[in-house]
């Protein structure tokens, strides 16, 4: 199984770190390992000072699939809301570096994924409360690249496989959080995921 992230896929997002809006998606990928297991806590890294929270719509590969040209949708068969932590000052040193970004992103425990839905038809309304206060809200509507051209996208290099997950990029509104600190993850109105942020 992998996991195959999407940076800089809504524009206000891009704007607020100060990058472009890309001309195409770009992709980054986790390992298996950076998921973390239901019913593990997660703990705040030893190896940053600045951890940032990324809510996502994330879609599960159904389908072996490669350089798929279309019906994209029919590869994945479910969707939900998770997290793409990611250790924004290790992140700032690599970029100014022009090195890759996976100890920033990759690292155990970096992916957090709430309980499957089906993938509803039209516009999907995605939100992450932080101590019950709402501090993201997406929807499908303001991403750059929609489901299908990522997936038809992604598919160009990298062959999907049953079990892979989509992280499909975040909106505007990451920010740190520390122990302490609980994240809710809602996809429309429903509850799928809560998170404490242990020491
Ligand atoms: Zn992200």
């Amino acid at each position: 199984m992998k996991i195959i992230c999407v940076g800089r896929n809504y524009a206000a997002h891009a704007q607020e770190l100060g990058n472009e809006v890309p001309e195409e998606p770009v992709l980054f990928m986790k390992p298996s390992t950076a998921l973390l297991s239901v019913g593990s806590d997660f703990h705040y890294p030893v190896f940053t000072k600045d951890l940032h929270y990324e809510a996502e719509l994330v879609l599960r590969v159904s389908k072996r699939g490669s350089r798929i040209v279309s019906d994209a949708m029919n590869y994945v068969d479910a969707i939900t809301v998770g997290i793409d932590f990611t250790a924004r000052d290790v992140q700032a040193e690599l970029k100014k570096k022009g090195l890759p970004w996976e100890k920033a992103k990759a690292w155990d425990q970096a992916a957090i994924l709430g309980k499957w839905q089906a993938i509803p038809e039209g516009e999907i309304h995605f939100s992450l409360n932080k101590n019950g206060n709402p501090v993201q809200q997406g929807s499908t509507n303001y991403m750059i690249f929609p489901f299908d051209i990522l997936i038809a996208h992604i598919s160009q290099y990298f062959t999907l496989e049953p079990g892979d997950l989509i992280y499909t990029g975040t909106p505007a509104g990451v920010g740190p959080c520390v122990a302490g600190d609980l994240l809710e993850g809602y996809f429309e109105n429903q509850s799928v995921f809560s998170l404490i942020i242990h020491a």
